[in-house]
């Protein structure tokens, strides 16, 4: 009988859940500490940027999540997907300024706006200003618009095609998510040429991100044609996921309206492979497919912003014991917030599964 707790069986039944870290955001312990939270909650996927460091701390969680009593002996991880693009993506960016050129009587705006704390806009203890902690800065973009200033830019990221292939074989991820636009049909198929050949054999499933807007279709089956004779010949699930209003899921229950519209248009054009919603997504998500009539329908949902905002204030709780402690700790060290974080994060897995996919240790 086939695994009920397996990715590929969650697609087909419509219950797929995956967690976003981001395709940019590369703060390592968050990172640990979701994959290990979401992991042990029954996330199908984990989805993070394609960077062999946030790669190697999503599986030091995965190693350490079988002795912590939560699982089943035959508990395998969540399939792991790193995020690729084939040109300029929001997703792919990051913000920055030089702290230096600010105002000192600025209000700090920035500061306020940004979901991760990723800004520092004023002199720390020991007289150094940061400005954009990197790691942090997932390119949401709500700090671009907020300084009176006009001091934020964007700066832009994307591997080189010849990167693309010696860091996915070093990375081995189980899945892959290409973030496309509009019209960039023939900047796709180069990076499609690339990944092709090589690693489709290891590649379980292949998920295509594109937002809306006019030539939606058409481009979605443009896009198809290029990738359909290399998934028939490596026996990869594809899956479209429909960004609605990318990176916005934790400002609001509104946010996710965006996502189910891109929904039911790509669900309209029947092209093969599972629909998956994703940019907006939150608590009202499944309520709203429920509404609508649409969960035999859908595959499933990804959380970005709202699944890890959810957990951000057990994590701040043990940056806290840390800092009181003078040491680093990892998530499974404080066993209370551990099961907090588990129990939280079975909670948003169990937005849309009824009933939790393992049971809490005693
Ligand atoms: S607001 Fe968004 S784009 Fe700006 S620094 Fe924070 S995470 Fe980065
Ligand atoms: S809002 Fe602009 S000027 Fe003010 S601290 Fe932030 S980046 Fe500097």
């Amino acid at each position: 009988m086939a695994d009920p707790s397996s990715p590929l069986m969650a697609l087909r039944e419509g219950r797929w859940f995956k967690l976003i870290c981001g395709a940019s955001f590369q703060h390592l312990p968050a990172i640990r500490s979701l994959a290990l939270a979401y992991g042990l909650a029954g996330a199908h996927c984990i989805d993070v940027a394609a960077d062999p460091a946030v790669v190697a701390a999503v599986r030091s969680a995965w190693a350490i999540a079988p002795t912590l009593g939560f699982t089943p002996p035959d508990w395998t991880p969540p399939w792991l997907m790193v995020s690729l693009n084939d040109g300029e993506d929001p997703h792919f960016r990051k913000a920055f300024f030089d702290p230096a050129t600010c105002p000192p009587d600025c209000q700090r705006p920035c500061e306020q706006v940004c979901p991760t704390q990723a800004i520092a806009a004023w002199p720390n203890s020991e007289g150094i200003t940061p400005g954009i902690l990197e790691p942090l800065c997932y390119g949401c973009g709500r700090c671009l618009p907020v300084c009176p200033h006009g001091r934020i830019i964007a700066h832009y990221r994307g591997l080189s095609p010849v990167r693309v292939g010696p860091l996915l074989l070093e990375m081995a991820p189980d899945a892959l998510e290409i973030h496309t636009q509009i019209g960039r049909d023939r900047a796709f198929e180069r990076l499609w040429r690339v990944i092709a050949p090589d690693l489709l054999g290891q590649i379980k499933l292949v998920a295509v991100s594109c937002p809306g807007g006019p030539g939606h279709g058409d481009y979605l089956k443009t896009l198809y044609d290029i990738m359909a004779p290399d998934l028939a010949i490596a026996d990869c699930t594809l899956l479209w996921q429909t960004d609605g209003r990318p990176m916005s899921g934790d400002i609001g229950g509104g946010t996710t309206h965006a996502a189910i519209a891109l929904a039911q248009e790509t669900l309209a054009l029947n092209l093969p492979g599972f629909v998956q919603l994703a940019g907006g997504t939150n608590d009202h998500t499944w309520p709203r497919l429920q509404a609508l009539g649409l969960l035999d329908a859908i595959a499933g949902v990804a959380y970005g912003g709202y699944g890890r905002s959810q957990l951000q204030p057990i994590f701040d709780e043990l940056d806290a014991i840390a800092h009181d402690r003078g040491q680093a700790l990892n998530l499974e060290d404080i066993p209370p917030l551990l099961h907090r974080a588990v129990d939280r994060a079975r909670a948003i897995v169990g937005l849309h599964h009824p009933a939790p996919a393992t049971p809490m240790p005693p």
